[in-house]
């Protein structure tokens, strides 16, 4: 074994570390803490349908989350992803709103408190998990 004399060849200055900037970003929202998460999917159709969504979460206190197809799809901003490579959260109340349920975002929200699912497809996957369920749009 080898024991290289680091400091024969390497000075004390070079193991310093000045910082140049301090940059402190407010947090933007705070859906993992949040106890209540109004939670939108592609069902949700457009940015606009989204609009509805924050409308209701600023009554209700809560925040508004999303599936990554919501994501994807570019009607809102990728921290409010839930889910697998997303956030994990775990509110009193999650209310689903046109989430079809795949393994991908359940992995996200499962340990929720009280699940709401609305979704048009009486059989969409999440409604298994949900406690109670809103056939519909
Ligand atoms: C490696 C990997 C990682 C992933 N990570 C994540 C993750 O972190 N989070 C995540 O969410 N996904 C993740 N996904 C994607 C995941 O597999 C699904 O594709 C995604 O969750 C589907 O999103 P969705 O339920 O919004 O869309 P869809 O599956 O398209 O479901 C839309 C739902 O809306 C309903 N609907 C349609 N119109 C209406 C209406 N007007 N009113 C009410 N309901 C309506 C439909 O019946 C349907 O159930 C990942 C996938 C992979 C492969």
């Amino acid at each position: 074994m080898v024991y290289a004399d680091v400091d024969k060849y390497v000075p004390q200055e070079s193991y310093v570390v000045k910082v140049l900037e301090r940059h402190v970003e407010e947090a933007k929202h705070n859906l993992k803490g949040s106890p209540i998460v109004i939670a939108g999917g592609y069902g949700v159709g457009s940015k606009e349908g989204f609009d509805l969504l924050f409308n209701l979460a600023k009554e209700l206190h809560g925040e508004v989350g999303a599936s990554r197809a919501a994501v994807d799809a570019g009607w809102v901003d990728h921290d409010r992803q839930i889910g697998q490579t997303g956030v994990t959260v775990h509110p009193k109340v999650y209310i689903a709103c046109g989430i079809s349920g795949q393994i991908q975002h359940i992995a996200g929200m499962q340990d929720s408190g009280i699940i709401i699912s609305v979704n048009t497809d009486p059989d969409a996957p999440i409604n298994k998990i949900a406690d109670y369920v809103i056939t519909g749009r």
